[in-house]
């Protein structure tokens, strides 16, 4: 598919780097003309995303995360991959309150947050190649282009 506009950063999953891709991607979606809360929600969503990648996949090793946007119409697609040690069942993964680490001060929030947060969560999941966090939402109906 052609896309109207599209960015792609790769970064090192170091938590410093959590400001600067929240950063990123609320700076490239501008264009679409969204309202603070719509910039707050996708910031949110990616954090999380971001945020697992850092903690699950690459378990505080310093690896690379890809983050890419694209725009097409008022709709952003947002992509988070990782090539860390991949989920092995992405449907239990994603239930409230499933984590694979209570004891480290995680709720298993992160996946319910994206999902109210963005109108569409997809993941897709290799055991020990990766994971690729898929998200849209649709931004500024309510208001013209410019
Ligand atoms: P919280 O996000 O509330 O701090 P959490 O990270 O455990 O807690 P979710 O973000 O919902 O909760 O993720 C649920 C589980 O899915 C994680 O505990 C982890 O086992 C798995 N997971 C999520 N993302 C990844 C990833 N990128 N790589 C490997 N495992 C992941
Ligand atoms: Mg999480």
């Amino acid at each position: 598919m052609a896309y109207e506009n599209e960015m792609k950063v790769e970064f090192d999953s170091r938590s410093c780097n959590e400001g600067f891709i929240r950063v990123a991607v609320s700076a490239f979606m501008t264009q679409l003309n969204p309202t603070l809360e719509e910039v707050a929600d996708v910031k949110t969503a990616v954090s999380e995303a971001v945020t697992n990648c850092i903690v699950h996949a690459y378990d505080g090793r310093i690896e690379k995360i890809i983050v890419s946007c694209q725009i097409q119409g008022r709709t952003l697609y947002l992509s988070v991959t990782d090539h860390g040690c991949g989920i092995s069942d992405v449907k239990k993964a994603m239930e409230p309150l499933f984590t694979t680490k209570p004891d480290m001060e995680r709720s298993g929030m992160g996946f319910a947050f994206m999902e109210a947060f963005m109108d569409e969560v997809h993941v897709e999941s290799v055991p020990g190649q990766g994971t690729t966090v898929f998200m849209r939402k649709e931004i500024g109906w309510s208001r013209p282009l410019h």
